[in-house]
Formats: structure tokens, C-alpha cells, sequence
């Protein structure tokens, strides 16, 4: 990051403008709504400046710059219409370290002014650290569709309405809690929508309300992170992330999903880091429900889908037997987004009618899977955990039936920029992926499908793919 975002208190202080063009307008304009002092110092000065200095709303110095005016001031704007003169006038306010923007140039500003949306008292800032002015003021244009003009008025009301609620709701939580259900519910989209009183009237049993009803209980929403790419989380997910109090994850939830959550939300890492030790499952059991119980919303965020080899499942049984309530939002198990990603279809009419996901580990029994079922024709399986496995698997399908040229992949962390796809057959992908060193996580995909990936694969960020399918 080039520029620390921040918003200057500047009631009071001495600012001092050069330059009493359109540019310096502007900027008198907004520094003016923050009880700056200003001092505007030109020798030309647009009637409208020079009609505000009359009001007493700003000193105007009609005459060259000197050194003297840098006196007391706290920042600069320089907008003259020389470029030396601009830049002679910054290196003095560094020399002297005072604050200096000069418009249009970002070399020789020490700190420059994002493009804003205006909802005083609440302002969003927008900047592209000076990169792309375009794109700052697309996003701006979105921003401001979105955001309603009322939103100002609507944080003057909350302010008004805090006296009131520290009185009643001693409690932060509680205090919290009446805020997010007002912010959240009909009382703002009643003051938004012009209905002042209907949303007074809501906040006062709000009020009331909140005071005597017991805290709520916490309760676990276990939500599918999906494969990698961030934007293949669902909406729901979204917003469970950015409701959290706690997230408890897995290692394979990728940096990208994890960005996406309320910053401020407690995260607690569970996961297992490349075969190496997790936390027991009966320790993630007893968190959950401890957070929980604490009156916590607590994620619990997996990779994929959580009922997809996730162990989703026991951890709900757990929450069942404890009576904490929960919900689920599924995710896009990696079969699924890998697949699509490799341009692999899982199912197609001419190739396969039916598709398997299979663990690749061993059971903890012994018990394998029904190997010759997966080794016939006319199907896909695919095989998560399976990459230190792939000698075994491979081996156990021919063993079963499976031809040595039946087409198989294997896509390493699918859907994220580092995907990389080996596709051979099963005869070769071994010593295909030992060349390759692939990294996990990885699928296995075994089936006629895999063929398709050389003329479907569409997503070839770094392409480190190979296709040996033809030389087997
Ligand atoms: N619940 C998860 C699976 C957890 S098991 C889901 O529904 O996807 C972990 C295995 O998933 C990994 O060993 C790997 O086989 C597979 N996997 C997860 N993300 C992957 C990715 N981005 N690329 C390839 N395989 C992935």
C-alpha cells in the first residue's frame, strides 16, 4: 500500500491554497464544509472565489506566493497553472513537513485526494493510488447508485438516538444487537424511504424491547467455502462471512475466501497443513459449541462443500447433541469446480452416465472402495485426497479391469490462478505427475470425460498444463 488512508480533522486549522482557479474552487468548496481556516493566495482569482472572500469565508492574499505563507499553515494545496512554480512550492512545504497536495501531480504530492461519495456525515473514499483516475470514478459511479442519499441523514438519526440507547442498554452486546436490527431491518428502510416518524416509532420498541429480551443464543452456520476462487462463493455464504463474530477454517480455505469476512470477526485456523497435524475433531466440536454458547454467530468455513468428505456432518451431530442451532450453506465441491474449471465435464452422453466421488485415503477400517464397479466403462470417478495415493489407485483400477489407456487427470488447485491440469491416461499419469511435481491440493478424475479437456479448457491462467493423453 502507497498511501495510508486516513480523514483529517482540519476544524480550526490553517490551510493554505495556491492558485484561485476552477481547480482551487473545488477545493475551497469541500475544505470549506470542514471549518478550515484558508488562506487563497493568486494574483488572478475567478469572480466566484473572489465573491466568497468578501463573505469572510476565506482570506484572500490577490498578489504572487511568498515563503511567509507557508507560516502556520497545516496543509497545502498548490493549483497553479505552472508546473515549476508547483513543484518549487512542494519541495518548501517538505522541507518544512507540511502536508502538500499538488493537483495533478502525484510526484509531488505528499499525499494526494481520492474521488468521494458524498454522504455527510458519512464519506466513501475512493482511491487507485494515483494508477487509474478512470477507474476510480467508475467505481464511484456504481458506489453512488448504491448508496442511498438518505444514508447521511440516516447516521445523524443513529448518532441522535445514542444518548437515548446508552441509557437503556447499559450492555454493549445488547447495544450492539439494537443497532444492527435497526440498521438491518424496516426502522432504516422506513427513515430512507422518507418515514421518519414510522421509523422512530420502530426504534423506540426496539428500545424496549431489547433492554428485557435475553441475549440471543449463539448458533454455527457451516458454510462451503468452495474450491478457491473467491467469486465461487455462494451469496448466502457472503453474508454469513461478513455477519461473524467467529470463523473457525480449514487450511484449505483459500486467502481469497478469508478476505472476503468481517475483519473484525475472531478467525481460528483448524486445518491441516499438508498432511501435517490438525486440530482433533472432537477439539473443533468443543470450540464450536463453546463460541456458541457464548452467544457467538460463529462460521464454520470448509473447503467445498461441508458434506462433501468435510466431516459437515459429525461436526453437526456434535451440535445436535449439544442443542445449539444450526444452519448450512452448501459450497462448490471441488468435483464440481475443478472439473469445470479443467473443462472436464463430469457427466456426457456419449462418455458417461454416472459419476462417483471417491476418497482417495485409506479407510481407517481397511475397507476399500467397490473397485470394479470403478474400474467399468461408461462412467467418471474422481478421487479427492488421492495425489500421495495415485500409484495405489491407479493400480487398483487396472488390477480391476480398467484399460491402461483410459483417459485420467489430475488437476492441482483447481480454479486459482496456480491450477495446473496433467492429463494422460492411466498408464502414463503417474510418471506423467512425478515430472510434473504437482503441488495439493489435487483430484484425481478417472474416465472417457478427461479427453474433453483438450479441446474444452478454457481457464489457462499459468498454464504449466500438460496433455499427454496422445503419447500413451
Ligand atoms: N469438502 C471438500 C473436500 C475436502 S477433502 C470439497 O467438497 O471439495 C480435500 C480434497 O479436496 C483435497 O485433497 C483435494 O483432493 C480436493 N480439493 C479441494 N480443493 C481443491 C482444488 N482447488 N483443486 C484440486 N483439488 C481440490
Amino acid at each position: 500500500m502507497n498511501y495510508f488512508p486516513a480523514f483529517f480533522d482540519l476544524r480550526g486549522l490553517r490551510v493554505l491554497v495556491v492558485g484561485a482557479g476552477e481547480v482551487a474552487l473545488r477545493k475551497v468548496s469541500l475544505l470549506e464544509r470542514t471549518g478550515a481556516l484558508i488562506t487563497l493566495v493568486a494574483p488572478d482569482v475567478v469572480a466566484e472565489l473572489a465573491a466568497r472572500a468578501e463573505t469572510g469565508s476565506l482570506t484572500l492574499q490577490q498578489r504572487e506566493f511568498q515563503t511567509a505563507d507557508l507560516d502556520g499553515a497545516r496543509l497545502v494545496i498548490v493549483a497553479t497553472s505552472r508546473r515549476a512554480v508547483n513543484r518549487w512550492i512542494a519541495s518548501l512545504c517538505e522541507s518544512r513537513a507540511i502536508p502538500v497536495n499538488v493537483v495533478d501531480d502525484k510526484e509531488a504530492s505528499r499525499f494526494i485526494v481520492p474521488a468521494i461519495i458524498d454522504r455527510d456525515p458519512v464519506l466513501v473514499a475512493i482511491s487507485t493510488g494515483g494508477s487509474a483516475p478512470v477507474l476510480a470514478r467508475r467505481l464511484r459511479e456504481r458506489l453512488e447508485a448504491l448508496i442511498p442519499q438518505g444514508f447521511g441523514e440516516l447516521a445523524l438519526w443513529l448518532r441522535e438516538l445514542r444518548s437515548r440507547a446508552g441509557e437503556h442498554l447499559r450492555d454493549t452486546a445488547a447495544r450492539r444487537r439494537f443497532y444492527e436490527t435497526l440498521v438491518d431491518g424496516p426502522a432504516a428502510r422506513r427513515f430512507i424511504a422518507g418515514d421518519r416518524r414510522g421509523a422512530q416509532r420502530i426504534a423506540q420498541q426496539l428500545l424496549a424491547t431489547t433492554a428485557v429480551s435475553a441475549p440471543p443464543v449463539g448458533e454455527v452456520t457451516l458454510v462451503g467455502a468452495g474450491p478457491g476462487d473467491p467469486e465461487l462463493l455462494t451469496l448466502k455464504g457472503l453474508r454469513a462471512l461478513q455477519d461473524a463474530d467467529v470463523i473457525l477454517h480449514d487450511r484449505l480455505v483459500s486467502a481469497g475466501v478469508l478476505d472476503l469476512a468481517r475483519r473484525d470477526a475472531t478467525r481460528i485456523c483448524v486445518g491441516k497443513a499438508g498432511g501435517g497435524e490438525s486440530t482433533p475433531q472432537a477439539a473443533i466440536h468443543a470450540l464450536l459449541i463453546e463460541h456458541a454458547r457464548a452467544g457467538k454467530r460463529v462460521v464454520r468455513l470448509k473447503g467445498g462443500d461441508p458434506f462433501v468428505f468435510g466431516r459437515g456432518g459429525e461436526e453437526l451431530q456434535a451440535l445436535a447433541a449439544a442443542g445449539i442451532p444450526y444452519t448450512v450453506i452448501p459450497g462448490i465441491t471441488a468435483a464440481a469446480g475443478v472439473a469445470a474449471y479443467a473443462g472436464i465435464p463430469l457427466t456426457h452422453r456419449d462418455h458417461a452416465h454416472s459419476v462417483s466421488f471417491v476418497t482417495g485415503h485409506a479407510d481407517k477400517n481397511g475397507v476399500e472402495p467397490d473397485w470394479r464397479s470403478l474400474a467399468g466403462p461408461g462412467q467418471t470417478a474422481v478421487f479427492y485426497m488421492g495425489l500421495q495415493r495415485l500409484p495405489v489407485i491407479v493400480e487398483r483400477l487396472v488390477q480391476h479391469g480398467a484399460p491402461t489407456n483410459r483417459p485420467a487427470a489430475v488437476v492441482a488447485e483447481g480454479s486459482l490462478e496456480s491450477q495446473r491440469v496433467v492429463s494422460a491416461t492411466l498408464g502414463s499419469l503417474v510418471a506423467a505427475c512425478a515430472t510434473a511435481g504437482l503441488a495439493s491440493p489435487a483430484l484425481l478424475i478417472v474416465g472417457d470425460v478427461v479427453d474433453l479437456h483438450s479441446t474444452l479448457a478454457w481457464f489457462n491462467p499459468g498454464s504449466g498444463d500438460e496433455d499427454l493423453s496422445r503419447s500413451a
